[in-house]
């Protein structure tokens, strides 16, 4: 296993990080619940503590709150100081500062520890930001550093280049998490936040390096690509080379389900060359014609200029066609699903369309909007957390 400096911490953690948002679930669709399975999920942590990974991620919110306490038994006993743990307060419970502390307060019992090494502001968005300043959430944080409860603070982020840059510019943060694989160079925060966060010193952590997994399983004009390649990787192994390739990246989180995931991607992490400058030119261009093969399958031609929106209903038209062309591109709608569950719970759903067609006059794309809403949402529906 390799180690990265952690931005300005002072220490290193290992390339690869445990994600504990997709741990092993029981999943039972007749009753609507999909627990953790416990036992197997003991077994994928304590194993990556016990083999090279110093560095967890989870969230108050992972798998119905149930992330938490999880990683806290998993650790229990011997092994908490072996990792850092990265955790992270929604917005959506910070009602007031009493609230901030006991979530904060709440976290620690689940973590069955004293401390937190890096405490985040969850999911912070455009419309968000200025609330989350209103709020003093981050003198908030400051107080639980000055009395030891955290050790650095910082915030993650699934959006657009702006307002990411101005996020990361209002505050001396210890780390930042954003969404970065090989597919969204140009979207989300974009490329441009790795450099960003590189050239302020700030720990940069990623997320969905694999797209929920979907990168790993191609379909197949773009195995295509891959096979014609002089050199030969599994799929996963060049997503996860194009972010080791960046020198500014600290960890690259994955959110491994199974043991033998586990165990691929601790080898593909300990691999000699696997360091920043692992990828040549010519690894960089056929990566680039994977993209574009990617980017070419998608199904509903909607370019999110978001001139149809605001949707009276609340529907986030263009998140949702979103999804579902993630869906398709990839051939697997578990990762879509996840996000779509988000969006239902902030209410901009496809279902919620009453089909008055007020969108579709605005769309310069032509979509019959209301029609694909009803073809994604039906491909959507039905996440379980
Ligand atoms: S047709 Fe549906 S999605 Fe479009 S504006 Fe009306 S309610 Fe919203
Ligand atoms: S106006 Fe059309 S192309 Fe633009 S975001 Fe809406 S659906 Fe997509």
């Amino acid at each position: 296993m390799h180690y990265r400096n952690y931005g300005g911490t002072g220490y290193q953690v290992s390339a690869l990080g445990l994600g504990c948002m997709r741990l092993p679930r029981n999943v039972n669709e007749e009753k609507g619940e999909a627990p953790v399975n416990r036992e197997k999920a003991f077994e994928l942590i304590r194993y990556a503590a016990d083999n090279g990974i110093t560095y967890v991620d989870t969230a108050f919110g992972y798998h119905g709150t149930e992330s938490e306490a999880v990683l806290g038994e998993a650790l229990d006993g011997g092994r908490r100081e072996k990792v850092k743990i990265a955790t992270k307060q929604p917005f959506g419970e910070m009602k007031t500062q009493g609230h901030i502390r006991r979530n904060l307060e709440n976290t620690l019992k689940k973590l069955r520890s004293g401390y937190i090494d890096m405490y985040l502001i969850h999911n912070i968005q455009k419309h968000t930001w200025a609330d989350i300043k209103k709020r003093n959430i981050i003198e908030e944080f400051e107080k639980f550093r000055s009395e030891g409860l955290i050790r650095g603070i910082g915030f993650s982020y699934h959006g657009q280049y702006p307002a990411f840059k101005e996020v990361l510019d209002f505050y001396d943060w210890d780390m930042c998490q954003i969404q970065q694989n090989f597919m969204d160079l140009e979207r989300e925060a974009t490329e441009e936040a790795i450099f960003q966060a590189g050239k302020k010193g700030c720990a940069l952590v990623i997320m969905e390096p694999l797209r929920g997994g979907s990168l790993a399983s191609p379909p197949a004009p773009v195995k295509a690509i891959y096979d014609a390649h002089p050199v030969q990787h599994a799929p996963v192994e060049w997503a996860f080379r194009h972010l080791l390739n960046y020198p500014q990246v600290s960890c690259i989180l994955s959110g491994m389900t199974t043991l033998d995931q586990l165990k691929q991607n601790i080898e593909i992490f300990s691999k000699a060359d696997a360091v920043p400058g692992c990828m040549t030119g010519e690894d960089k261009e056929m990566l680039a014609r994977v993209k574009a093969k990617y980017d070419s399958i998608v199904m509903i031609p909607c370019t999110r200029c978001e001139y149809c929106t605001p949707c009276p209903q609340g529907v986030g038209i263009p998140e949702v066609f979103s999804l579902y062309n993630e869906g398709m591109m990839f051939g697997a709608f578990d990762q879509p699903r996840r996000g779509y569950m988000w969006t239902t719970r902030f209410h901009h759903e496809a279902s919620r369309c009453v089909a008055c067609g007020a969108c579709e006059k605005k769309c310069p794309q032509r979509i019959e909007i209301i029609k694909n809403l009803h073809i994604a949402h039906e491909a959507l529906k039905g996440w379980l957390e």
